[in-house]
């Protein structure tokens, strides 16, 4: 059986066409038009869960050079200005550690990279039961989709 499923509404709407997905270093509240209400969504993810179509927006070689040993892949640095809509995926290569040396290739003794999955939600639909709620697409967002 086949269940029928209302279209979502709301800044859930045509999220498939629209979405774009990047891989960063960084995270900061000027890449998005916060509102008065935002939600943000951190997941930590594994380095194998980071989409190969996420487009980098890592400014400095030496970061993309060895955020691109971790992931087997080639990822070329790229200094632009982001602006991220709702419904786009932000994948961030947090690097700890020491100040990278330049011409780096891999991680330096003591340093770590961890990724993280950033999407981000406008306030919910008028009377918006958050978490619960079906209509604005909330529900999707906070169980993981
Ligand atoms: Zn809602």
């Amino acid at each position: 059986m086949v269940l029928a499923v209302n279209p979502p509404v709301g800044w859930y709407a045509g999220k498939e066409k629209k979405m774009a997905k990047y891989l960063g270093n960084a995270f900061s509240l000027n890449m998005v038009s916060v509102d008065t209400f935002t939600l943000f969504r951190a997941k930590k993810i594994a380095p194998e869960r980071v989409p190969t179509d996420a487009v980098s927006v890592i400014g400095h070689a030496d970061t993309a050079r060895v955020v691109g040993g971790i992931l087997r892949r080639e990822v070329p640095a790229n200094r632009v200005t982001l602006h991220l809509q709702p419904g786009d995926e932000l994948y961030v290569a947090q690097y700890t550690g020491p100040r990278l040396q330049e011409g780096a290739t891999e991680l330096p003794e003591g340093a770590k990279l961890e990724f993280f999955e950033i999407t981000f939600v406008p306030a919910g639909c008028k009377g918006c039961p958050a978490c619960d709620c079906n209509a604005c697409g909330m529900m999707q967002w906070t169980h993981g989709a």
